[in-house]
């Protein structure tokens, strides 16, 4: 298995590399020059297999062999090692809640997975460096990844890397604009994980970020590497909870009901992968982006313009997003094709009023607390099951929405919506009696360069 570059401008390169260096050199994201495909036998199977089985047997084609088979067996294992489960929230709409891992994020799974990776090239390197005759050769520095967060990325990359060897984490947060829970899973780490605090916001850390890798002397000084959704490490392995929440509704439903899926999408890397689980054989039925007021892919579907704009604060801060980095590979999935676009994938856009009052009304009336993320995609699949053709109609009609983040960690929306307070889950209650711990930066390029380059020489 090979990736080639969606830039078109670069050579093709295997997983390891496409993992190592996040980015193509000419800045286009990396795509699979095949993508696999399941038999009608193999998916047969995959219905009761057991998760980090199945997990193995998925991801193992797009690995192609830069790790052995007990490694990625037990890479696999650990990223999944917690429930998705897929829960009724009304008649037609089930959850499948994503935010049962460590950071209670569905993030949780491609830091894991891409952090389990990057540990084991980082081993295998130095592996060879010591075996290797002419020590002048081998220059490997240690890995530096570099991420900007709008709270929940930052908290699932730290929780991911803790302790990997060879690889250090640099998170940059706005300071003062993430959710108490989300600052301490950022900031409370230590060993390999640092924390700055920088005075702006996200879209200034974002910045800062983007800079350092086009920097000469900050990639002389450090093997830097980008934890966001464009690393195929990170992406692919989004696919594994598609299955997972197939094998409950087919358990449930047998194979002649089509389970559609609505995503609350931002940089539509979750999305995206959806759509590589069903493009591999997965029998998934239709995809549905929810989106909040930064709607360019809503429109586009509407208009077939493609028009960016500067992204808008809203209370489902991770999908303020205003120009969807992934939106480029979900394309290619369609071969550059809007009709088969069209057919594949919806879209539909909500105000923050309408998304607050949304929590508020499921909770009264279904008894669930939807985070602001749920919440955008609660709305999307009554208004898509609304508009269901009349193919569908003489049989039951149902969505499943990708709960992507627990409500805890949204306190101010959700608590307000509901008008009570949320219980913090035991999993989470350790870290209030930890101390943050954070650097203060200034929100400049300047700045950051230069506590950069002051580390390295130290
Ligand atoms: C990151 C995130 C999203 C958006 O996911 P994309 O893959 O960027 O589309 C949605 N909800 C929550 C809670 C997130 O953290």
């Amino acid at each position: 298995m090979q990736y080639y570059s969606l830039g078109k401008q670069s050579p093709n390169v295997n997983f390891k590399t496409a993992a190592i260096t996040g980015q193509a050199p000419d800045k286009g994201l990396y795509f699979p020059t095949t993508i696999p495909q399941f038999t009608p036998a193999q998916i047969e199977r995959f219905k009761t297999l057991d998760k980090a089985t199945l997990a193995f047997e998925v991801m193992k084609p797009y690995v192609g062999g830069t790790i052995d088979d007990a490694s990625l067996q037990q890479i696999c294992a650990e990223t999944i090692n917690f429930d998705f489960p897929l829960v009724p929230i009304t008649q037609t709409i089930a959850s499948l809640e994503l935010f049962h891992g460590p950071t209670l994020a569905f993030k949780d799974v491609g830091a894991r997975f891409m952090s389990r990776c990057l540990g084991y090239f980082s081993k295998q390197a130095s592996a060879e460096k010591a075996t290797s005759i002419d020590k002048s050769t081998s220059t490997e520095k240690p890995t530096t990844v570099l991420v900007a967060t709008s709270g929940d990325t930052g908290g699932a990359v730290a929780n991911g890397f803790l302790g990997v060897d060879g690889v250090d984490v640099i998170i940059l947060y706005p300071k003062g604009k993430v959710s108490p829970i989300q600052e301490l899973q950022l900031t409370t780490c230590g060993q390999n994980i640092t924390a700055l605090e920088v005075e702006g916001s996200f879209d200034d850390c974002q910045a800062i970020v983007k800079d350092a890798f086009m920097d000469a002397p900050l990639n002389k000084a450090y093997n830097l590497t980008s934890a966001n959704s464009i690393n195929v490490a990170r992406w692919l392995p989004q696919q594994l909870y598609y299955f997972f929440a197939w094998q409950q509704w087919v358990a449930k439903y047998g194979n002649d009901l089509p389970m559609h899926i609505v995503v609350p999408s931002g940089n539509f890397g979750n999305i995206c992968a959806g759509m590589m689980a069903k493009a591999s054989g997965l029998p998934l039925g239709h995809f549905v982006a929810a989106c909040n007021a930064n709607n360019v892919v809503t429109r586009y579907l509407q208009t077939g313009n493609y028009e960016v704009r500067k992204a808008v604060a809203t209370v489902s801060n991770a999908m303020d997003v205003g120009n969807p980095s992934n939106f480029v590979r979900i394309l290619e999935i369609m071969q550059n094709n809007f009709e088969n676009l069209k057919h594949a994938l919806s879209s539909y856009s909500y105000d923050d009023i309408t998304t607050a009052s949304t929590i508020h009304r499921v909770y009264k009336t279904n008894n669930y607390i939807l985070d602001p993320h749920g919440a955008v995609a609660f709305l999307a699949a009554e208004d898509f099951l609304d508009k269901l053709p009349t193919t569908d109609i003489n049989k039951f009609k149902g969505a499943i929405i990708l709960e992507t983040a627990h409500p805890v960690k949204f306190p101010e929306v959700v608590e307000e919506a509901i008008g009570q307070t949320i219980e913090i889950p035991k999993s989470v209650q350790f870290l209030l009696d930890k101390q943050k711990v954070s650097i203060p930066m200034g929100a400049s390029f300047a700045a950051f360069k230069n506590w950069m380059l002051t580390k390295a020489n130290a």
